[in-house]
């Protein structure tokens, strides 16, 4: 991919913008080191199945790495495994998610967490997403992570109560904006604040825990400087990011949901203990509603993404493959909500079918050079172009696939004869395979849901077409219909064309 990759590069127009939102603004994006990117993205935290608005941040996510990677760049995805079952209550509270799941499921805590370690690995490669460069743990980085809260305490920004340490949040509002990439305003999250009692370690009601202090009763802690206890679930996407990307890197995604406080607390922890921005371009993708609704357990409409693909739920009419899951993505702006239907998902299904078969009638088409149509042959160079300035439009893969179906009528027109193939130049018609191909599935990461790979399928059914029209030739019927008869029993449909090739699908 990164040799083709690079010659599009030089040919391409448009510069890849991208919605920062933390200027809330469309920028042109410069990598801080080019040919270099640094991408670090929140993964899973371990102790359930990850659900379906999780999947919809791994796959919006997922798209923004295929697509540096086409622009040639070469990408350290950094995507984290939080297995520390710490996570801080509204009410300040540490809740043990990993610790309580290994007492329901009477498991290790470590068991928990290879559990839905492997269910989440299953998940991402199910759908097709490329493994990051780099997936640390939590657990695997605790050293760093006491070495940036004592940077943070030795600033001025942290302090330790009863084993504990705390981020000193209005020590740093003094001189910092704290509330600047979610648009809080410092003053309102106070008022907003409840009232610190006379027992709170903290200093004030928004600092929040970057060590906390636990007992025995947590399977899983750590002896720190401080005593005893677990880091907070801020500090180590700050610790791990700035570890393999920088201090400054460039683009930090996740899901809206993160954006406060999680992200806000990033930038603070970054900021506070090497007086770093830590990142350039801020991404966050939005959520997903079903018939309108949001999606929650309590709701009863929050499926996870094995019930989607088996039809397991009462709202489903039936299971959609993985692919078509991703198609349907596809068709929204990763900043748009995405709202599931049964008649949107079916959708969706005709439009995977399409593009695909689409793909298939284009790698079996045969040149055969004409008369030079300009006009046409400009119009297939320019509808590429389009489907390339959308993507670099800040990724609008519903746009840019919109532009892949004005091709696939095209392509459609070749194969029906309506439109002269030779009316292309054979440099278009190349440029044509390649780039669509190639946007299927290195850029959109579609591919034919037939097991064992799609390059072994089709050059297993070529020969079959080859020994079919052998036999053909040699007016050996019996073999030529065996073959297609066969065929048709594993539903494997095969279809003559007018111009003599074959097709097939399932
Ligand atoms: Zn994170």
């Amino acid at each position: 991919m990164p040799t083709i990759a690079i010659i599009f590069v030089i040919e391409m127009k448009s510069q890849l913008k991208i919605t920062n939102t933390l200027s809330r603004k469309k920028e042109v994006f410069e990598p801080l080191n080019p040919p270099f990117v640094g991408l670090y993205v929140c993964g899973p935290t371990v102790y359930s199945e990850p659900h379906l608005g999780n999947l919809r941040t791994f796959l919006a996510f997922d798209i923004v790495y295929r697509w540096l990677l086409y622009l040639g760049y070469n990408v350290r995805y950094v995507r984290n495994i939080t297995d520390v079952g710490h996570i801080e209550n509204s009410a300040g509270n540490v809740v043990d998610g990993i610790g309580e799941r290994a007492k329901a499921e009477n498991l290790e805590p470590m068991e928990i967490v290879q559990k839905y370690t492997n269910n989440f690995h299953w998940l991402t490669r199910t759908f097709n997403t490329l493994d990051p460069s780099i997936e640390p743990t939590a657990t695997g980085h605790m050293v760093e992570q006491w070495e940036m809260i004592q940077r943070i305490i030795d600033n001025g920004y942290g302090y330790e109560s009863n084993g504990s340490v705390y981020f000193d949040v209005n020590k740093y509002a003094e001189s910092h904006d704290y509330g600047k990439l979610s648009g809080r305003k410092i003053d309102e999250l106070i008022a907003g604040s409840r009232d610190l009692d006379g027992q709170d370690e903290k200093r004030n009601p928004l600092d929040f825990a970057i060590w906390k202090a636990v007992g025995p009763s947590f399977p899983q802690r750590w002896k720190s400087p401080w005593g005893w206890g677990v880091p907070g679930w801020n500090l180590e996407c700050s610790v791990m990011s700035t570890k393999y990307l920088g201090t400054t890197f460039d683009i930090h995604g996740g899901g809206m949901d993160l954006k406060f406080p999680h992200h806000e607390c990033e930038i603070a922890q970054s900021v506070a203990a090497d007086k770093a921005e830590p990142v350039k371009y801020w991404m966050h993708s939005n959520m997903l509603t079903v018939n309108g609704t949001k999606m929650s357990k309590s709701l009863g409409n929050a499926f996870l993404p094995a019930e989607l693909i088996a039809g397991d739920h009462e709202l489903l009419d039936k299971g959609y493959s993985p692919m078509v899951v991703r198609f349907f993505m596809l068709q929204t702006h990763y900043s748009s909500t995405i709202d599931f239907s049964n008649e949107a998902l079916q959708a969706a299904e005709k439009g995977f079918e399409r593009l695909m078969n689409a793909k298939k009638v284009l790698n079996g088409l045969n040149y055969v050079a004409g008369n030079v149509n300009a006009d046409e042959d400009q119009s297939i160079i320019d509808t590429l172009s389009a489907v390339e300035d959308y993507m670099n439009d800040d990724f609008n893969t519903a746009q840019a696939l919109a532009q892949m179906f004005e091709l696939c009528s095209k392509i459609n027109s070749f194969k029906d004869g309506h439109l002269d193939l030779g009316s292309l130049k054979a440099e278009t018609f190349e440029l044509l395979k390649t780039k669509f191909n190639t946007i299927i599935a290195d850029v959109f990461g579609l591919n034919e849901e037939v097991e064992g790979g799609n390059d072994a399928m089709d050059g297993l059914m070529n020969l079959l077409f080859e020994i079919r029209n052998e036999s053909r030739e040699k007016k050996d019927w019996a073999t030529s219909d065996k073959i297609r008869d066969q065929l048709n029993a594993l539903n494997i449909k095969v279809k003559d064309e007018k111009d003599g090739s074959t097709s097939w699908s399932l």
